[in-house]
């Protein structure tokens, strides 16, 4: 057992949670997942399991949209969700209630980027990084100078506009908010809508991951345009097809066609364009570094 001390991590997603305790990515003493069912069943499991132990602190990460906003009488809730049961869901407060102690809140692919920020070591950390997941949702988790980006809510990048080419991909896209957004073109969903297969059973071959890499390329293009990242992380289900990252980088570097100067595009932007170092426990690592975060600030 670590003598460090011990923080308490959740990463609620729209089909499981994920629950941790420990003190950081070598030191889990405990990891824990389970369904998402009802809100209060779901999150009555996640408090009861981090009863069992004497916390310092608490992350919770959460499927949004959620309210970040410390000021606004619904923060710490899930908002506007398709997710039937979760519209309004108050996540935080359930654990204000039975504990009291530090707590941070974040969503989902905020805390992912946070994980892939904080574990890194220090010599090697990107004061600027974004962290975008490709899966049956995109988002994109935004880090500057060390801190996460919130605003009017928190950014929604995975529904920017892209190049959309209606002869060559007459696919309307699925997003019932914009049709044919980045999210609309390019998520889970979306690979298996327009081609008639789910995207774990499209051979390697498919042109379906051509057309993929270049809709995912036209956004980290976008992504690198506009906030300058030192790093670009690019995970969720999607991308565990790993033959989409050499064929996104070479796209990205054929689309900025030598405008940046900077030496990461003279090689294979291996270093640059990359899988998460945490797989898929950047979401929960990360909760657990807002909650180490909370204390050493304290
Ligand atoms: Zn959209």
């Amino acid at each position: 057992m670590t003598t460090n001390p011990l923080f308490g991590a959740m990463e609620g997603g729209g089909t499981k949670f994920v629950c941790a305790v420990g003190s950081g990515p070598d030191e889990i003493v405990e990891e824990v997942r389970f369904p998402t069912t009802t809100p209060g069943e779901t999150l009555d499991r996640a408090i009861a399991y981090f009863q069992k132990y004497d916390l310092s602190a608490i992350g919770l990460a959460s499927f949004g949209p959620v309210d970040l906003n410390t000021a606004s009488p619904t923060y710490g809730s899930i908002t506007t969700t398709p997710k039937l049961g979760w519209a309004g869901t108050e996540v935080v407060a359930p654990f204000k209630s039975a504990f009291d102690i530090p707590m941070a809140f974040e969503l989902d692919v905020n805390a992912a980027a946070f994980g892939e920020y904080s574990w890194v070591p220090e010599n090697r950390r990107p004061e600027t990084l974004v962290y975008i997941t490709i899966g049956t949702g995109i988002g994109a988790g935004i880090i500057i100078n060390g801190k996460l980006i919130h605003g009017l809510t928190h950014p929604e990048a995975g529904h920017m506009r892209l190049p959309h080419n209606l002869k060559a991909d007459p696919f309307p896209g699925n997003c019932p908010f914009h049709g044919d957004c980045f999210e609309g073109m390019a998520n889970g969903p979306a690979l298996a809508r327009r081609w008639g297969m789910p995207a774990e059973t499209l051979p390697d071959n498919h042109p379906a991951w051509e057309l993929e890499a270049t809709y995912i390329a036209y956004a980290v293009v976008n992504v690198i345009l506009t906030l300058s990242p030192q790093r670009i992380v690019l995970g969720g289900g999607v991308m565990e097809h790993q033959s989409l990252f050499p064929s996104i980088r070479g796209k990205v570097r054929d689309l900025l066609n030598g405008y940046i100067a900077s030496s990461v595009f003279s090689g294979m932007m291996e270093e640059y364009i990359v899988p998460p170092a945490l797989g898929k426990r950047s979401g929960v690592l990360g909760a657990m570094a807002m909650a180490k975060k909370l204390v050493e600030k304290g």
